[in-house]
């Protein structure tokens, strides 16, 4: 089994397929070494510590102002700012030829390691923003001044319910109040003033549910989706008054149990779409876990749906079947929750394509005519420009290298698939992978330039049918784990079957959505950056992976700015302004999906550690970040390997299936969770209880012992210890 590494660098970098899990294991910061006991790196804040609660600012924010959004440029008043959700600000204080004097003004620290997406609300003076597991904050917008803190108190075993980190992208304000959803499915109404609970509702049945994305909010309702598709739910979004958390509608976007009464009526029209398999029992997906858009106009809510569970369309309806209403746009009635009209991006999606990616609204010009369009860049490669008004399609280029399919014909609708993303009897490398040509960072629109700024990259996927479907026709779920369908071990053994992991690269492309062509791109060492922000003076913001914050002349693609700050970026900037003044403010904070997708070799978080912070710019700002040190990323001495060859296979198997999905392939971590072959001795020795015994559970490493024997955990302690000395016989530094 030894295997040729040319470098002792995180495998599971590109080949990773696809958003992955996180649980918080001994804290994010990569370190240990040591031999203490091990360390809680994160303490879930007791709530609210109020002093001085001048947090006033949500109190007039209503449908009025946030459909005017651009009459008051110095604040961002809603998630992708307006309700259009562009993200792009009219403020032209800094420009293209003041840039050299951005500084920092302020940077807060947000007492957490795991990934930080969220974007922030700010609305005269103050900020409002959720961080991980769906803990918010209120700050001063000038100062960094932090006033209030309310922390849900999620249980911390909750975190091995989640694909992709226990991140949270935002919360919604309206009419004095702050709504968050926590990461075990709860909405929250908070206080603006101080934080303190209105009212709250569960709007899951339990695990394995998660809400990771941002509720918005609408005439007087406040509306969330949820996740899990990985692990096995039925996908669905609900609208809640908000005054008083009451339900006020639900759409499934995918059928249930076809012995019982179908939930809305648009799933009359799905069911024929589902042909002979039990999806039910693995719910089947259309998770909308992230891009909502609310049109005011006409009271529409588009909505975006997510992958199939299980991913392997074979195994989840195997007749055949497009499976209504995966991976699809759906327009909604705003007030009422019925559909208007539908568009599919991936029909009967085999790979986790996702088509929750952000939506955006805006007015074109295409071929000589003003068109109403909706925007989207999903995981499949094509960007998607459709009338809104009706879902017709108008165009779909891609904006990636895809191989799974050739073209979208534009006659149909209906993408022309290949054969080269089909994994019956073979096990495929397939672009894009689950990670997405582009995944949830949210993408920005200029109507200054015309372009929208995605971020990019291209990564191959491994997918390999379940072994036990292959041979016996069969899948038997996983209790809240994963059920994707996927078989693991051909999926190590393609890795360790490559003669070296490829290098990824990320792009941020600028994309005219009238033609279907890029104008320029930016390339970066990783995949997997951070969101986009784009401004009246002829800027574009984007953090990345390796720990930059960029800024770009919106037109020319020329780099005119750039900041080091020692973590890796995934959520997207904001600017708004105080006083008179123009600030940029962006939340720092690797995780996400780059929990073990990320790239070792290129991780900012890896090297410095994940020390999520809040950082806010301005010109002539003036202060510095104080300075990291390097982490040590030496591999301490094991003793040396006495299992048999037949147990680390085991175990080997059982890290892929059980372990690798937050702590990374080969056990080597992109640097948000620990990196077990760096595991001291005193975690050696209580590996059966924090595995099974679940010890560290309120940190997010919850117990296995539902699925890993005593032996099964051995047995993936000598594959660590295996690979721990093979790292360390090559004496390299790690990064
Ligand atoms: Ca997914």
């Amino acid at each position: 089994m030894a295997k040729k590494w040319p470098v002792a660098v995180n495998a599971a970098a590109g080949l990773v397929l696809a958003g992955f899990i996180g649980w918080q294991f001994i804290g994010g910061d990569g370190e240990d070494a040591a031999p203490a006991e091990p360390v809680v790196a994160e303490v879930p804040a007791e709530a609210t510590p109020l002093e001085a609660p001048r947090a006033e600012g949500a109190t007039g924010v209503d449908r009025e102002r946030i459909s005017n959004a651009d009459a008051e440029p110095g604040n961002w008043l809603s998630h992708g700012r307006s309700y259009n959700e562009q993200r792009f600000s009219p403020l032209d204080q800094i420009t293209t030829e003041n840039i050299g004097e951005l500084s920092l003004a302020w940077s807060l620290d947000t007492d957490t390691t795991r990934g930080l997406e969220a974007t922030p609300i700010v609305v005269d003076g103050t900020m409002y923003m959720s961080l991980s597991w769906g803990v918010t904050i209120a700050v001063d917008a000038k100062t960094g001044e932090e006033l209030w803190r309310f922390d849900p108190e999620v249980p911390g075993e909750w975190g091995r319910y989640g694909c992709c980190d226990v991140v949270n992208r935002g919360v919604a304000v309206w009419k004095g109040r702050v709504y968050v959803a926590s990461f075990d499915g709860r909405l929250f109404a908070l206080d603006a003033k101080d934080g303190s609970v209105v009212w709250e509702v569960n709007t899951v049945p339990g695990p394995p549910y998660t809400i990771t994305g941002a509720p918005r909010v609408f005439n007087d309702k406040v509306v969330i989706g949820n996740g899990g598709g990985e692990y096995g739910v039925r996908g669905y979004i609900t609208a809640y008054d908000t005054e008083t958390g009451e339900q006020a509608w639900r759409f499934y976007t995918v059928p249930g149990d076809p012995s019982l009464p179908l939930e809305n009526p648009e799933l009359e029209a799905a069911v024929p779409t589902w042909k002979g398999g039990e999806w039910w029992k693995v719910g089947g997906g259309g998770t909308a876990w992230d891009s909502m858009v609310f049109e005011p106009e006409t009271d529409t809510l588009y909505v975006g749906t997510g992958n199939g569970s299980p991913w392997t369309r074979e195994i989840r309806s195997p007749g055949g079947g497009d499976n209504l209403y995966l991976s699809s746009i759906i327009a909604l009635d705003a007030d009422t929750g019925r559909m208007k009209w539908y568009y599919q991006t991936t029909p009967g999606d085999n790979w986790d394509y996702t088509a929750t990616q952000p939506l955006m609204l805006a007015d074109i010009e295409i071929d000589g005519s003003t068109r109403k369009v909706i925007m989207q860049a999903p995981k499949n490669g094509f960007f998607y420009v459709l009338d809104r008004m009706t879902g017709e399609l108008i165009s779909a280029n891609p904006f990636s290298t895809v191989t799974w399919a050739s073209h979208v014909d534009l006659e149909t609708g209906r993408p022309v698939e290949t054969g080269e993303g089909e994994y019956g009897d073979r096990t495929a490398f397939v672009l894009p992978s689950a990670n997405g040509a582009h995944n949830w960072h949210p993408m920005a629109f200029s109507p200054d330039t015309g372009l929208v700024y995605i971020p990019t990259q291209d990564i191959a996927g491994i997918y390999s049918l379940s072994e036990q479907w292959k041979e016996q026709g069969e899948f038997t779920p996983k209790k809240n784990w994963w059920n994707t369908g996927i078989d693991w071990t051909d999926y190590i053994d393609a890795i360790n079957a490559l003669p070296e992991i490829p290098m990824e690269k990320g792009y941020l492309k600028a994309w005219d959505p009238a033609t279907g062509e890029m104008k320029w791109q930016a390339e970066y060492p990783a995949p997997l950056n951070g969101g986009v922000l784009a401004t009246a003076g002829n800027l574009v913001f984007q953090g990345t992976a390796d720990g930059f914050f960029h800024a770009y002349n919106a037109e020319t693609g020329e780099r005119v700015w750039s900041q080091r700050i020692q973590t890796g970026i995934v959520a997207a900037p904001v600017t708004y302004m105080v006083d008179g003044e123009q600030y940029v403010s962006v939340l720092a904070g690797w995780g996400g999906v780059n929990i073990v997708s990320g790239d070792a070799r290129t991780s900012a978080a890896a090297k410095f550690g994940n020390d999520g912070r809040l950082l806010t710019f301005k010109i002539g700002g003036g202060e510095e970040l104080p300075e990291l040190a390097m982490l040590d990323q030496s591999i301490p001495e094991w003793p040396a390997l006495t299992a048999s060859e037949e147990e680390v296979r085991q175990g080997e198997i059982g890290y892929a299936t059980y372990c690798m999905l937050c702590h990374g392939a080969l056990a080597i971590s992109p640097g948000v969770t620990p990196d077990l072959r760096r595991m001291g001795e005193s975690t050696r020795e209580h590996f059966q209880d924090i595995v099974r015994g679940g010890i560290l559970s309120d940190n997010g490493m919850a117990s296995f012992a539902d699925h890993l024997s005593e032996e099964d955990v051995e047995a993936i302690k000598s594959y660590i210890q295996k690979r721990a000395l093979e790292d360390r016989a090559r004496q390299q530094p790690v990064n």
